[in-house]
C-alpha cells in the first residue's frame, strides 16, 4: 500500500473553508513563525477516507475472522461495550473530578467489583491491577506483606511446568525463587511432586485452572489441602475463567487469590499490549492488604477510600483502566447469570467439537480426546517432512485465519494451542478444520507451500532473526 504522502499532489485540498481574516503575522511575533510551511500530504477527503479504511483492514482482527489464539480468549467484542464506554460521561471524565460529579463511574466500578466477588466466590475484589501479569505481581507484593506481618520468612513460589511465562516472571520480579512442578502423564499437576516441594519456605502455589493444556485440575481439593497445611497461599491464574464462568467458583475450590483478565473473559478488545484489566479477588484474610484506593459505598453514595491502613499502598496512578471496567460491566449486565453460564458451556462445547475433528489429523497428546475451553495439538510428527509449527501457523494466514498460539505450553513439542471461544459458529469451526486438513496434506505433498507462506498477506514471511537484530523498518519487508 502507498503511504499517504505518496498520494499527495500539490494544491489538492480536502476541505473548503473560507479564507481566514486572522492576521497571523500581526498576532504572533515573527521569530515564532515557521519559515517554511509543514509538509503535509495534499489529498482529497475521499482519498483520506479510502486510505484509512484500507489501512484498517490490513491487519487481522476479531471483526475480520476467526482468531483461535489459545490462552488469549479472543472472543468477539460486542459493539455495545464500545458504545457505552464511549459515552461522554465516561470517556470525558477527569480523574480529579469531584467525587459528587462521578457517582455513576464509581457505581460501575463498585458493581463490577460485586459481580466479580460473586463469580469468583471471593470476599473482596480490587480492580486496580491493569493486566493478568500485574494482578500476579500485586498479589505477590501482598504475600510479602502478609508473611512479614506474620513474622514468617518464605521465599519460594511453586509453579507447574505448563504455566504461562508471566507466572515465573512476576515471581522473580517480586524477589522470589521459582520452583517448577512437573506435570504428570495426564498433563495435570503431579501431587507427588507437590508433596515433595511444599514446605514452610513456600509463599504460594500459582496454579492455572483449567491449565494451559485445557485440562481441569481434578485433584484441586487435595492440592488445596496440601498447600494450606503448610500455611502457603493458593493462587489462581484466572486467565482461563472462560472455561467455567458461572459454573464453578475459584473461592469454593480453595483458592485464596485469583486474578481476572477482564480483557479476556469479559470481552474487551485486547492484543498488542492494549489496555487491560487484571483485578484480583481475595479471601477475607488477604483483604486488609489490598491496594488503595478502594471503592466503597455509604448509603447511596460511592466514594474512594484512600486510607493506607495495612494496605500495600498504591500500585497505579489514579484508578486503573476505567474503560475496560465499563466494557466488562456492560458485558456482565447484558449476559446475566444464565448467559455467563452459557458462555462457559459453549466455549467448552466448541473446543471439544474442534478437538474431535482436529485430532484425526494432528496429535493431541494430553486429555484423551477431551478438553475444557482449549486444547494443545502437536506438529512434531510433521518434522519428518521438514515442517514445524511455525510453518503451519504461517500457512493459516494465507488461508484466511489467525494462527493458534504456537510453542506454548512448553511441555508439548511443536505446540499449537487452540481456543475457539464460545462466539464462533459451527460453520466457522468447520472451515478452520478444512484449512488444517489441507495444511496436513500440503506438509506431505508440497512442503514448500508451507515454507514460503504467507504469500497473500501485506507482509510476507519475515526474516525473524534479522528483524530482531536489525530494527530498521525496511528489513521487515524482504
Ligand atoms: C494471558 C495470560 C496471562 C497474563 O495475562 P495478561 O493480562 O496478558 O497480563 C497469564 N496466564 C495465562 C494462562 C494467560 O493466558
Amino acid at each position: 500500500m502507498e503511504l499517504i504522502f505518496e498520494l499527495s499532489s500539490a494544491g489538492k485540498r480536502g476541505d473548503s473553508l473560507p479564507e481566514s481574516n486572522f492576521n497571523i503575522k500581526k498576532r504572533i511575533p515573527i521569530e515564532f513563525l515557521r519559515k517554511k510551511p509543514l509538509q503535509f500530504p495534499e489529498v482529497s477527503e475521499s482519498e483520506v477516507a479510502r486510505h484509512y479504511t484500507n489501512l484498517s483492514s490490513l491487519n487481522y482482527h476479531i471483526d475480520k475472522g476467526f482468531y483461535p489464539l489459545g490462552s488469549c480468549t479472543m472472543k468477539y467484542n460486542p459493539k455495545i461495550n464500545e458504545r457505552i464506554a464511549s459515552l461522554d460521561g465516561f470517556n470525558s471524565l477527569h480523574p480529579y473530578e469531584p467525587i459528587e460529579m462521578c457517582q455513576g463511574a464509581l457505581r460501575i466500578m463498585y458493581e463490577l467489583k460485586e459481580y466479580l466477588k460473586e463469580i469468583g466466590g471471593m470476599d473482596e475484589v480490587s480492580l486496580l491491577p491493569t493486566a493478568g501479569a500485574h494482578g500476579e505481581l500485586v498479589s505477590l507484593f501482598i504475600a510479602i506483606k502478609y508473611f512479614k506481618e506474620k513474622g514468617e520468612k518464605r521465599h519460594k513460589v511453586l509453579i507447574p511446568d505448563s504455566a504461562h511465562g508471566t507466572n515465573p516472571a512476576s515471581s522473580v520480579l517480586a524477589g522470589f525463587e521459582v520452583v517448577p512442578i512437573p506435570s504428570n502423564e495426564y498433563g495435570l499437576l503431579s501431587i507427588d511432586s507437590l508433596k515433595k516441594h511444599i514446605s514452610d519456605d513456600v509463599v504460594c502455589l500459582m496454579l492455572t485452572c483449567p491449565n494451559t493444556l485445557g485440562l481441569f485440575e481434578r485433584e484441586i481439593e487435595t492440592i488445596s489441602r496440601i498447600v494450606h497445611e503448610k500455611g502457603a497461599i493458593l493462587y489462581l491464574d484466572g486467565a482461563n475463567l472462560n472455561a467455567f464462568l458461572g459454573l464453578v467458583r475459584p473461592g469454593d475450590m480453595g483458592f485464596d487469590i485469583v486474578h481476572f483478565n477482564l480483557h479476556k473473559t469479559f470481552s474487551s478488545p485486547h492484543g498488542s499490549g492494549g489496555p487491560g484489566g487484571g483485578g484480583i479477588g481475595v479471601k477475607k484474610f488477604i483483604e486488609p492488604y489490598l491496594p488503595i484506593p478502594r471503592i466503597e459505598k455509604n448509603n447511596n453514595n460511592y466514594y474512594m477510600d484512600e486510607r493506607t491502613g495495612r494496605s500495600i499502598g498504591r500500585i497505579h496512578s489514579f484508578y486503573s483502566n476505567f474503560g475496560v471496567m465499563v466494557r466488562a460491566w456492560v458485558y456482565i449486565r447484558m449476559m446475566g447469570s444464565d448467559g455467563l453460564k452459557k458462555v462457559a458451556q459453549n466455549a467448552v462445547i466448541n473446543a471439544n467439537y474442534l478437538l474431535s475433528k482436529i485430532n484425526k489429523y494432528y496429535d493431541v497428546p494430553y486429555g484423551k480426546g477431551r478438553c475444557m475451553h482449549e486444547f494443545v495439538a502437536s506438529c512434531e510428527f510433521m518434522r519428518k517432512y521438514g515442517i514445524r509449527a511455525l510453518d503451519v501457523a504461517k500457512r493459516l494466514l494465507d488461508l484466511g485465519f489467525h494462527p493458534p498460539t504456537i510453542y506454548f505450553p512448553l511441555i508439548v513439542k511443536e505446540a499449537l494451542m487452540i481456543e475457539p471461544t464460545e462466539t464462533e459458529s459451527q460453520k466457522t469451526l468447520d472451515s478452520f478444520v478444512k484449512a488444517m486438513l489441507r495444511i496436513r496434506q500440503e506438509a506431505e505433498e508440497s512442503p514448500d507451500t508451507l515454507h514460503n507462506a504467507p504469500v497473500k498477506t501485506p507482509v510476507t514471511r519475515l526474516n525473524e532473526v534479522k528483524a530482531a537484530k536489525e530494527q530498521k523498518v525496511n528489513w521487515y519487508y524482504q
